[in-house]
């Protein structure tokens, strides 16, 4: 029923739009051009850099992610960006001489946005994150996608610092468990179970030492479903949630750093997919805290890198992870190095390293 009003939906508007460019190859992205002060309408066509990261999802195959509550996706315009800096009384972005791409940056109170003409990757304060869609030249001017405009550069630019919830209640959440061991060191083959609850363990005192109510989804090696961690911090009104969680590239040694993930936003592609489908309008109730999330996300990523000095791979954004997108508070996924890699295993089983990334979490926390 939904399938086929959806479809329709999606025709009426492409008839409408005169657009010949299908958006995305799941057929369902819909919305409606929300405003038309100020912005050119153009479909949106998301960029891949030539041998980048970025993983945008080409296929669509079994295990789609759970429920889901359909909005539309709220804008599908596009921005002049120094027509945005001027409304928000923000100074023009200014181009940066001795980059070798067309690179601008844009600064605020908070701190300072770079990003390249027809590239999704963008630092901000030198932290690796990825627009939806890469900006463009048109007309001799930056245009930005309206999504990335109210989901990246409002609340960076723009935003308040997150304030801390009346009771300031925290979840940590060690990932995997019991039977559910997670990936292995390449070293010697203990599991990542191990690593993520004694991180939480350690988070737990320093928290709480600065006024947090802290709780852990487990304190043993038991097993817990994605969705009963989400029940677990729904029944103690968590203010915020974390999932604490190793990486694993194998049988390559070589990939490592640091990553920070929050759930995508409605109407954006993903910056990993993990060969799940990844529709753009899915709309899940932590969706509500995009914004919540991206901060949270930086913090966290920020203090990590600086306590270890690791490869900052980016905050990211993936829409198929179970135990953030039913969260009705920011909620965050930290991969805290690779099991595979020898070097970074040697020193995530090192209880010195563990101490130091959960101080960080702490410190992020302040
Ligand atoms: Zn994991």
């Amino acid at each position: 029923m939904f399938k086929v009003t959806g479809i329709l939906f999606v025709a009426c508007l492409l008839l409408l739009a005169g657009c010949a460019t299908a958006p995305h190859d799941d057929g369902e992205l819909p919305p409606p051009v929300w405003t038309a002060t100020n912005v050119v309408a153009k479909p949106p066509v998301p960029h891949v850099p030539a041998g980048g990261k970025t993983n945008l999802p080409p296929v669509v195959r079994s295990n789609p992610p759970p429920a889901k509550i359909f909005r539309p996706a709220p804008m599908l315009t596009w921005t002049s960006l120094n027509r945005w800096a001027a409304e928000q009384k923000l100074a023009a972005p200014r181009k940066l001489a001795n980059s070798p791409v067309t690179a601008y940056a844009i600064s605020s109170k908070n701190g300072v946005l770079v990003l390249e003409i027809g590239s999704r990757d963008v630092t901000w304060n030198g932290l690796v994150l990825h627009f939806g869609f890469a900006p463009e030249i048109i007309d001799d001017q930056i245009f930005i996608y309206g999504l990335d405009l109210q989901k990246n550069l409002e609340p960076l630019l723009l935003g308040e610092p997150p304030a801390a919830g009346g009771n300031r209640v925290i979840v940590i959440d060690p990932g995997h468990g019991g039977v559910n061991v997670g990936t292995h060191s390449v070293l010697d083959g203990r599991f990542e179970k191990e690593f993520t609850l004694d991180w939480a363990r350690r988070i737990k005192p320093l928290l709480e030492t600065n006024g947090w109510r802290v709780l852990l989804t487990r304190t043993n090696d038991s097993e817990m479903s994605l969705s009963n961690r989400v029940a677990f911090a729904e029944a103690h009104r968590a203010d915020l949630f974390i999932s604490l969680h190793f990486n694993s590239a194998a049988p390559d040694k070589k990939q490592a750093g640091l990553e920070t993930y929050c759930l995508t936003p409605t109407g954006m592609p993903s910056t990993l997919t993990r060969n799940y489908a990844d529709l753009w309008s899915d709309n899940y109730p932590n969706n509500d805290f995009d914004a919540g999330n991206l901060q949270l996300a930086l913090r966290l990523q920020a203090a990590l890198l600086r306590a270890t000095g690791e490869e900052d791979r980016g905050v990211r954004r993936a829409r198929f992870m179970g135990v953030l997108h039913g969260q009705h508070r920011p909620s965050v996924l930290i991969e805290g190095g690779y099991l595979s890699n020898p070097r970074e295993a040697e020193r995530i089983e090192s209880a010195a390293f563990r101490q130091k990334l959960a101080e960080a979490v702490a410190n992020a926390l302040r």
